[in-house]
């Protein structure tokens, strides 16, 4: 007997194609009834048996479309409806939106075949896309997602394009960002000063290669925000894009070609290539097989073995690389420090001395976002930020939304976390808030967020840090949005982050939670950053830190390493920094030491001190540079033999001077600068298994920026098998300070001190 049921599918389903495969799906079935999207999801009616309905439950369920993710799905009878044939209707809005935001995803391979087809409507425009690919959250201006509710609705479908929308058996059914090259969105190639280059659409990106293999700087506009690109093999441009980006040694990615390319120049495993080619896309750290003669590679990343790579990921970077055919830069279309550039004038405005050339586009982008970096150590991935494809994504671990909470994150990598219904939104990676540009744009985004999602926050949550940006605008929030205020310690909230990841909140077992970064605001007022914490039945306890050294000059301490060396060598040995420092800067330094009240645990600080002291660095440029050094230093000893250096000491706080101590030893014995570096690490790894296996954790939960070490992670991984430990490391969120605003969310949720 016929019965009328319904299905209610919900998770990231909208935009991805869904519903015209719910409809195919019917159609195989044989199956009267409707499909659209609501609040929730998308809602399905079927007039069928039980049976039959059980089955095409399972079947949808097995072949969803690649880029959707199901989080829940029931099925229920509903009274008898009498329908005529399968249906694809208008979407239910009345109520409520109460779906994940969609990210952006990567051209996929039959959009790629068509605009490469000169056979087919679609060769050569540069903004295919279809259901199965193109940008989601970039041109995102209301819920649910529709054309009407995006940028592109501005573009109206050419009678071609609707024939596709409206036909069920096209991939292009539904698509919401349809659009071809009569219809749809187009180039504008022109100078610095805004001359056109008169080109026809099907010539500009033959002139715009050209550009580029003759040396010169072109800021392209994705469909995520400006890239500024340049030839990855002529010294010349790069150091000039240095020059005038304000970035002097800090590493530009590469994109290439075709994935055989990269095979041809990078050692690539298979969790490597499943990630580049992935319908992310991210910027995936790699390892250059031996001198790629078509690279400049000491001025893509000076001083870096390692090179970040990624492949084109909309249809105009995949034809602009077909014309160019070798690898090129591509960095963020910005300015020292200031937000990706989205807006044609703003690019004008702030990118006109930087870049020679501009290639722009008429599609608006409401939501600008970076390109996501990740790097593998093994199977395990890292990632370094989280942004394009990986945001806002999908949290459905260990959220309790009860409250409208929007928590506030941190200062230097901030993001934001929103819960206005029971999804959990994380924003992609914001930047750093001493920028102003930057604090704009983070608030923006929260203007966004809760307008788009039409709901206010009723708790905020922030950093302990009175003077965090991030901080100072919750508290202005608060008033603003009616709601209350919570503090939250931060490297809590970094531990909080790696529990909810995990689902360990409920956990049996006591956890070890070890958080090391750069800086953040201790309990005692000290800056903290070499924590351990134990965790059990909802409750948080700092059991351990690094010994505390002198805090000094504030921030430039980060960015001037010989500082943090002269504060953490014990003070027989201070003099060993001495030349690392003018005169007077050594008189005001010692002045500064003795004044000193303020004291840090920091291991981002401790990577500092022996960066300085092993390879001598005295400055920096960008943020995390020295530990990058180290790092890279470290992972080129290939030998067995470690040291340890405090294997033969007791302890109870860790003690930051004995290490330095050591390693200067090992200096004076000549015990070359790879072992040392590579040894400085695995006694940290060292001293996290200790600190487990004397207080009997089996498991171990790590996070801050630290972590984004691959050697440290490698090393960790490897040493808690051996003793039968657990190790949980960030997995879906970056391990830095990206993952503070989830993390805030979380220890509201779920500790009770
Ligand atoms: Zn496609
Ligand atoms: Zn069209």
């Amino acid at each position: 007997m016929q019965q009328t049921f319904e299905i209610i599918i919900s998770g990231q389903v909208q935009g991805v194609g869904f519903r015209p495969f719910v409809y195919s799906l019917a159609k195989h079935f044989q199956l009267h009834g409707s499909v659209c999207n609501n609040k929730d999801g998308v809602l399905i009616h079927i007039n069928t048996t039980e049976e039959n309905a059980k089955e095409f439950l399972e079947q949808l369920l097995k072949k969803a479309p690649e880029i959707s993710i199901v989080q829940s799905k029931s099925i229920s009878e509903i009274p008898f409806k009498e329908h005529e044939n399968f249906k694809i209707i208008p979407s239910v809005t009345k109520h409520k939106i109460n779906i994940p935001l969609t990210p952006d995803f990567v051209i996929c391979e039959s959009c790629k075949d068509e605009i490469r087809n000169p056979d087919n409507r679609r060769f050569g425009y540069a903004f295919t896309t279809c259901t199965n690919c193109g940008p989601r959250y970039a041109v995102t201006t209301q819920f649910p997602f529709e054309r009407a509710n995006t940028t592109i609705s501005k573009f109206e479908m050419c009678l071609k394009c609707e024939e596709e929308y409206n036909n069920p058996e096209d991939r292009r059914f539904h698509s919401q960002t349809n659009s071809c090259r009569d219809c749809g969105i187009k180039l504008q190639l022109v100078d610095k000063d805004g001359r056109e280059l008169n080109d026809t659409q099907s010539k500009v990106l033959k002139k715009a290669a050209s550009l580029i293999s003759n040396g010169a700087i072109l800021a392209v506009k994705n469909t995520n925000g400006y890239l500024l690109c340049c030839d990855a093999n002529n010294k010349e441009s790069i150091q000039r894009l240095r020059e005038k980006k304000q970035r002097p040694s800090k590493p530009f990615a590469l994109l290439y070609p075709s994935v055989e390319r990269v095979k041809n120049d990078f050692k690539l495993s298979a969790p490597e290539e499943k990630a580049l080619t992935s319908a992310i896309g991210p910027i995936v750290i790699l390892n250059p097989k031996v001198n790629i003669p078509h690279l400049a590679q000491e001025s893509i990343a000076p001083n870096l073995a390692q090179l970040g790579i990624m492949l084109p990921s909309t249809a105009l970077l995949t034809l602009l690389m077909d014309e160019l055919k070798t690898p090129i830069i591509a960095t963020s279309g910005n300015i020292h420090g200031s937000p990706i550039i989205s807006k044609k004038n703003g690019a004008i405005e702030k990118l006109y001395g930087v870049a020679d050339y501009f290639l722009h586009q008429n599609l608006e982008i409401s939501f600008p976002q970076d390109d996501s970096v990740v790097r593998f150590v093994g199977e395990h991935q890292l990632t370094l930020r989280r942004s394009r494809g990986l945001a806002p994504n999908y949290i459905s671990e260990s959220t309790l939304n009860v409250e409208k909470v929007l928590a506030m994150g941190s200062h230097l990598k901030s993001t934001v976390t929103f819960t206005p219904n029971s999804q959990t939104y994380v924003s992609p990676y914001l930047g750093n808030l001493d920028s102003y540009a930057v604090s704009e744009r983070y608030r923006e985004s929260i203007a966004q967020y809760t307008a788009l999602l039409k709901t206010k926050p009723k708790v905020i949550l922030a950093d302990k840090h009175p003077q965090y940006q991030s901080t100072i605008i919750g508290i202005e929030y608060i008033e603003e949005f009616d709601a209350s205020l919570r503090l939250i310690q931060h490297h809590k909230a970094h531990f909080a982050s790696v529990l909810g990841e995990h689902g360990l909140f409920k956990s049996e077992d006591k956890i070890l939670g070890v958080v090391w970064d750069g800086t953040g605001l201790g309990e005692d007022n000290a800056i903290w950053g070499g924590e351990f914490f134990s965790y059990y039945n909802h409750e948080m306890k700092r059991i351990n830190h690094f010994e505390y050294a002198d805090w000094i000059a504030a921030d430039k301490m980060a960015k001037e390493p010989r500082l943090s060396l002269l504060s953490m060598l014990p003070d027989s040995e201070k003099h060993i920094s001495k030349p690392k420092f003018s005169e007077t800067e050594w008189k005001v330094y010692q002045r500064m030491l003795e004044n000193n009240k303020l004291k840090t645990s920091s291991v981002g600080r401790l990577f500092d001190a022996v960066a300085s002291l092993l390879l001598d660095i005295k400055t920096t440029t960008y943020e995390g540079e020295a530990a990058m050094l180290l790092e890279n230093e470290a992972s080129s000893y290939h030998g067995e033999e470690c040291i340890d250096f405090l294997s033969k000491l007791s302890y109870q706080n860790i003690p930051t001077k004995k290490i330095l101590q050591q390693i200067h030893l090992a200096i004076e014995e000549g015990v070359s600068k790879t072992r040392i570096a590579n040894s400085f690490i695995h006694t940290l790894a060292a001293v996290i298994i200790k600190i487990a296996v004397q207080n009997k954790f089996n498991i171990i939960a790590c996070s801050g920026g630290v972590f984004q070490n691959s050697v440290l992670v490698e090393k960790l991984l490897q040493m808690a098998e051996k003793k039968g430990i657990e190790l949980k490391l960030n997995r879906i969120l970056s391990s830095n300070d990206e993952n503070i605003s989830l993390g805030q969310l979380w220890y509201h949720q779920h500790i009770k001190n």
